[in-house]
């Protein structure tokens, strides 16, 4: 990958960006050395222009940030790194360092946080646990949360009504985890069918 670190003095900005929200996490810099090892690592390292030297992100908090897809712009003088964050990437508690505005919505967030219970192995979690026991089962549960929803939807009271529609977005989005297939994907099929 060809970049150009002399127009900086050595120095290119990295934007970090969370691979799955597009939620921009961070901006931090690179030398050729830091760029070469994130590369090797597949964890992001910086160049720290504070510490004067190279600085794994999460060396201390092991808050990482492991690679995903580097992207170069234009004129590669600004890499852009696509990542999962293992934990909040901000050193203030949150997941982005520009606050919490999320750039492609509660969806994408929820999708996460389920990806995130599973490949945990939470046993704490509820979506753990009906992710283990297998894709007819999550399918079933979404079958009875469509049956719910139909019911209440005979009835006159809004909040059971909304609180199955809830139930029903959930599940089918843990079916379609353990289907191994993206929202976006199922967003990509609406998009194309609204042309
Ligand atoms: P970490 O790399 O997460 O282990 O954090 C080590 C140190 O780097 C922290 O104590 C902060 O001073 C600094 N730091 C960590 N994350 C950030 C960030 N997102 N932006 C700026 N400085 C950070
Ligand atoms: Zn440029
Ligand atoms: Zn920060
Ligand atoms: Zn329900």
């Amino acid at each position: 990958m060809n970049i150009n670190f002399e127009k900086g003095n050595g120095l290119v900005p990295v934007i970090i960006q969370q691979v799955n929200t597009l939620q921009v996490l961070m901006l931090g810099y690179m030398n050729e050395e830091a760029f070469q090892q994130t590369r090797k690592t597949g964890l992001v390292t910086f160049f720290s222009r504070s510490k004067q030297r190279l600085w794994t992100k999460g060396e201390t908090s092991n808050n990482k940030l492991i690679v995903k897809k580097i992207h170069v712009d234009c004129d590669k003088d600004t890499i852009l790194i696509k990542v999962l964050p293992t934990g909040p990437t901000c050193h203030k508690g949150t997941m982005s360092c520009f606050g919490e505005a999320r750039s492609k919505g509660f969806i994408y967030d929820l999708e996460d946080t389920i990806t995130e219970r599973i490949s945990n192995k939470n046993e704490n979690s509820y979506t753990y646990q009906l992710a283990k026991k297998g894709i007819n089962k999550v399918a079933q549960k979404v079958g009875e949360e469509a049956v719910e929803l139909i019911i209440e939807s005979k009835d006159s009271n809004s909040e059971l009504f909304k609180n199955e529609a809830a139930d029903l977005l959930y599940h089918l989005l843990l079916l379609l985890k353990v289907k191994e297939t993206s929202f976006e994907e199922i967003e990509s099929i609406l998009k194309s069918r609204s042309k």
